[in-house]
C-alpha cells in the first residue's frame, strides 16, 4: 500500500497539553490516529518528542513515505525504527511514531475491510497462533490520588493529612460481558459519588487526572474500605486493585508513604496486610521502577492465581525489561502502553513474549489522553486479561469503553 499524503498535527490532551496526531491518507481512505502523555511516566519509556521538535524530524520523513509500497505493518514500522535509528526513540519522537503506526493500521484495515481489532488479531496470530480475540476485563480507577490527585488547598488546611500515596484505586467487575461490567463499573462510580459526599464537604471533593475521585481519605485503607462496603453490601461480583506507581513516592533509598518515611520492607508488609485484608486482585507497581528484587520478594510472599503483581514503569512495555522481570520472577502481568515503546509491531512481540512466558497483558491509556480508541482495538485484538481506561465519566475515558462495547456486539 502506498501512502499518498501524511499530516503531522497539534493536539491538546485531556491535561490540556499538547500532544499530536496524524492524518494519513492512501488512494481511497482518509484516517486519523492521536496519541496520549503520561504523567507518572517510567525513566524506561521510549522518549515523545515536544510537538514543534516532532514536526520538524516528520517534515524530513514525511516525503519518504510516499516512495514505499508497504505491504504488511511490520514492513512499515520496520520503515519507522530504522529510519530513526535510536535505541530510545529520540529521533522521530515514540509519540509520532506511534501515530503513524496506528494510523497506517486503521488504514490497512480500511483497505481490506476488516475492523481494527480483527486486522491487529491478524497480525498477533503469526506470533501467537493459539491467540484469542476477547473482551478484556475492566479495570476502572474511580479514586485517583498521588501524581494524578487533584487536591484544593482547601481541605489541605482543614485536615491536615497527606494526598493519597498510591495513583490509582480500581474496581474490576469479573465478569465476561463488557457492557455487564460497564454497567456495573457506572453504578460503584455513582453510589461511590453519594458515600464521598456523606464524608467530605462536597467543595473537598475532586476529579482526579483518570476522572476518578480525589478527595482527602485519611488512608489508602479508607479507600479501600468504602470500596469493600459497596461491593459487599450490593453483592457487586467486583474485585479490587491499586497502582501504587511507586517510583512517585520513593526518595534515596526509602519511600514517603502517607506523610511517614517507611523502608521497603515496611511497604512490603503494608502490602501484606492489604492483601490479606481486601479482595485485592491487582497490584501494579508496588516498589520503585528499578528495584526488581523487591518486586520478586512480594511476589514470592503472596503468589496466588488470583493476584495479579503488575509492571508498569517496570518493564515500560519493552522487551529487555520485561524479559528481566520474567526472569527474577517479578510479576506476572505487565501493563501495556504503545506509547512506552513506539510501534505496534514492537507491542505484540512484547506481548508475546509475555504470553509465551505465562504473564498476563493489561492494555492501559495515559493520564493525558485523547479521543482514539485504538488500545480497545488492541486489548481484544491481543485477548489481554485487562484494560486500563479510568472512570467512564469523560470523553477521553468513556470512549474507549464504548468501542469495547461497539466491538462486543
Ligand atoms: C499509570 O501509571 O498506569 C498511568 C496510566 O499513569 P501515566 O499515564 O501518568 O503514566
Ligand atoms: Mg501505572
Amino acid at each position: 500500500m502506498y501512502i499518498h499524503t501524511a499530516q503531522l498535527r497539534p493536539l491538546l490532551d485531556s491535561r490540556k497539553e499538547q500532544t499530536l496526531e496524524v492524518v494519513l491518507t492512501s488512494g481511497r481512505f482518509s484516517v486519523k490516529a492521536s496519541v496520549p502523555h503520561g504523567k507518572s511516566t517510567g525513566s524506561h519509556e521510549a522518549v515523545a518528542l515536544p510537538f514543534q521538535e516532532a514536526l520538524r524530524s516528520f517534515d524530513r520523513i514525511h516525503k519518504e513515505l510516499y516512495q514505499e509500497d508497504f505491504s504488511s505493518q511490520k514492513d512499515f514500522d520496520m520503515f519507522l525504527s530504522q529510519w530513526d535509528g535510536s535505541e530510545d526513540k529520540h529521533v522521530l519522537g515514540a509519540n509520532t511514531m506511534l501515530a503513524l503506526s496506528i494510523a497506517f493500521a486503521r488504514l490497512m484495515s480500511r483497505e481490506r475491510k476488516q475492523e481494527v481489532y480483527d486486522y491487529i488479531h491478524q497480525e498477533f496470530l503469526s506470533r501467537v497462533p493459539s491467540a484469542q480475540k476477547k473482551s478484556p476485563y475492566l479495570v476502572a480507577n474511580l479514586v485517583n490520588g498521588g501524581a494524578h490527585g487533584s487536591f484544593s488547598s482547601a481541605w489541605r488546611s482543614q485536615f491536615h493529612v497527606s494526598p493519597l500515596s498510591f495513583q490509582e484505586f480500581h474496581v474490576i467487575p469479573l465478569v465476561d460481558d463488557v457492557a455487564v461490567g460497564l454497567g456495573l463499573i457506572q453504578e460503584l462510580y455513582s453510589k461511590l459519588g453519594r458515600k464521598l459526599s456523606s464524608y467530605f464537604d462536597d467543595a473537598n471533593i475532586a476529579m482526579g487526572d483518570e476522572a476518578g475521585f480525589s478527595a482527602p481519605f485519611d488512608s489508602p485503607h479508607m479507600v479501600l474500605d468504602i470500596f469493600s462496603d459497596l461491593i459487599e453490601k450490593y453483592h457487586y461480583p467486583c474485585g479490587i486493585g491499586i497502582d501504587a506507581a511507586a517510583s512517585e513516592f520513593y526518595k534515596d533509598g526509602m519511600y514517603l508513604y502517607q506523610g511517614k518515611e517507611i523502608s521497603k520492607e515496611e511497604l512490603l508488609s503494608e502490602y501484606v496486610h492489604i492483601i490479606d485484608t481486601y479482595p485485592l486482585l491487582f497490584l501494579e507497581d508496588p516498589f520503585h521502577e528499578d528495584d526488581f528484587a523487591s518486586f520478586s520478594e512480594l511476589f514470592e510472599k503472596v503468589k496466588s492465581e488470583d493476584l495479579l503483581i503488575v509492571g508498569d514503569d517496570l518493564t515500560v512495555t519493552q522487551l529487555p525489561r520485561v524479559a528481566e522481570a520474567s526472569k527474577q520472577g517479578a510479576v506476572n502481568a505487565c501493563i501495556v502502553k504503545p506509547n512506552q515503546v513506539g510501534t505496534i509491531t514492537e507491542v505484540l512481540e512484547v506481548v508475546s513474549y509475555m504470553y509465551a512466558h505465562g504473564m498476563r497483558a493489561v492494555a492501559s491509556h495515559r493520564s493525558g489522553e485523547t479521543l482514539d480508541t485504538f488500545i480497545s482495538d488492541l486489548a481484544v485484538g491481543i485477548g489481554a486479561w485487562g484494560i486500563k481506561a479510568g472512570a467512564p465519566v469523560r470523553p477521553e475515558r468513556s470512549v474507549k469503553y464504548e468501542r469495547l462495547v461497539h466491538i462486543s456486539e
